[in-house]
């Protein structure tokens, strides 16, 4: 290595003065040269006086030789720059702890306008042999910030997320939720007490189908043929033979053909009729079907059992009084009224000041009926009676127009 000093005239004076700058391997020479700063601070001064020296002795031709110089300190300027950019670049995102000014950060340096970016655009002044290079360093320090900004986004979204989770911690001391529950029909309100009165004294309850042969609904239950209840005016036919029940009092066939005895069961269901729609009449409504069948049984059965009915839905005063009536498949039939229950008895509007209250039908079962059945009258009898769901409901709510059960409005449902 020489002292490019030696090699140069009228520049002496200078050197106490000079500043060195190690230049190695460019183009596979080193060289060592000295100047003033200000005199490095400008190339034209520089390129007239012309100062180099090289490792072999030789000199080179002093204009290519400063451009040597002059791309090293480029590459260096450069180098300080990307070394600037990185380093406010980590720092700022050292500081971030959001994804907005994480984002913010990103466009500051790597977006369109971005100081990198920027960077990368004052390119075409290097020479173009020395692009590559610089090329590759911002490219490095380009990964290197999208690296650390990754790392950094991974962590933002950690804590988010970790911040979230202790915030969303589930406080299992506060009450719970009320689970939304419906209400329940008054007509279910008032089947329910039924059965359980039933149930109570030992009956089952059993349930029949709803479409039904002619048998069933009428003759097994000794209605004749031309009785006017098989009239089409009042029943709906689905073909000659098979019909929407009329009444629950099929599943008392039903029952009977089982052949098990002894019989206690109610039978509640919808059954069908060809009415129409007013304050009393529905096409459709509940009846409650009761038989009892066993060995001895008489008429004071049906009427304890009945009285005891009436006391448990109504209140321990309330009496009861049958009526003789007909039906074809009870001898003999009888309608029950039980005490008015607004006024005792005394007679009001509600009874219409008669101090009763008609409830059901009922009687003891026509020997036919059960010969039909396959059960010998002479050993076996019965008692059956058929009550109204609705009419009931409509007592015991004291709600004056049947069409209210139905219209299922919400307004009046939820009052029971
Ligand atoms: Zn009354």
């Amino acid at each position: 290595m020489l002292n490019c000093t030696k090699s140069f005239f009228g520049l002496r004076g200078c050197v106490s003065a000079a500043r060195q700058i190690l230049i190695p391997k460019i183009s596979g020479r080193v060289f060592r040269f000295y100047a003033r700063p200000e005199i490095l601070a400008k190339p034209n001064i520089l390129q007239t006086v012309g100062i180099y020296s090289d490792t072999n002795g030789k000199i080179p031709g002093w204009r290519s030789a400063v451009e040597m110089i002059w791309q090293r300190r480029n590459e260096e300027k450069m180098k300080n720059k990307l070394e600037q950019i990185r380093e406010k670049a980590i720092s700022q995102l050292n500081n971030c702890d959001t994804a907005d000014k994480l984002n913010e950060i990103r466009v500051s340096i790597l977006g369109k306008k971005g100081e990198l970016t920027d960077l990368l655009k004052s390119m075409r002044d290097v020479p173009p042999q020395e692009r590559p290079k610089v090329g590759q360093m911002v490219n490095e320090t380009r990964a290197e910030i999208e690296k650390f900004l990754e790392e950094r986004r991974t962590k933002i979204e950690r804590a988010v997320r970790e911040a979230k989770m202790a915030a969303e911690v589930i406080d299992v001391t506060l009450p719970a939720k009320k689970a939304e529950l419906g209400h329940r029909h008054p007509d279910t309100i008032v089947l329910e007490e039924v059965e359980r009165i039933f149930v109570g004294m030992g009956y089952e309850v059993v349930e029949g189908p709803e479409v039904e042969k002619d048998y069933y609904n009428f003759e097994a239950l000794n209605i004749p043929a031309d009785h006017p209840a098989k009239d089409e005016q009042d029943t709906f036919y689905i073909t000659g033979d098979i019909l929407l029940r009329t009444q629950t009092s099929g599943v008392q066939v039903h029952e009977m053909e089982k052949g098990k005895l002894p019989i206690r069961m109610i039978a509640p269901g919808r059954v069908f009729r060809s009415d129409e729609v007013d304050a009393t009449h529905s096409p459709c409504f509940h009846q409650i079907e009761g038989l009892v069948i066993d060995r001895h049984i008489t008429f004071a059965d049906l009427k304890g059992t009945l009285a005891e009915f009436a006391r448990e839905l109504f209140g321990a005063e309330t009496k009861v009084k049958f009526r003789p009536h007909h039906f074809p498949f009870t001898e003999p039939s009888a309608e029950m009224d039980v005490t008015c229950f607004k006024c005792g008895g005394k007679g009001c509007r509600f009874c219409k000041g008669s101090g009763w209250i008609e409830i059901l039908g009922c009687g003891m079962v026509h020997p036919h009926v059960l010969e039909m059945s396959g059960i010998d009258p002479e050993e076996y009898t019965g008692f059956a009676f058929g009550v109204g769901l609705e009419r009931i409901t409509l007592l015991k709510y004291e709600i004056d127009d049947m069409r209210l059960l139905y219209e299922n409005d919400i307004r009046f449902l939820k009052q029971f």
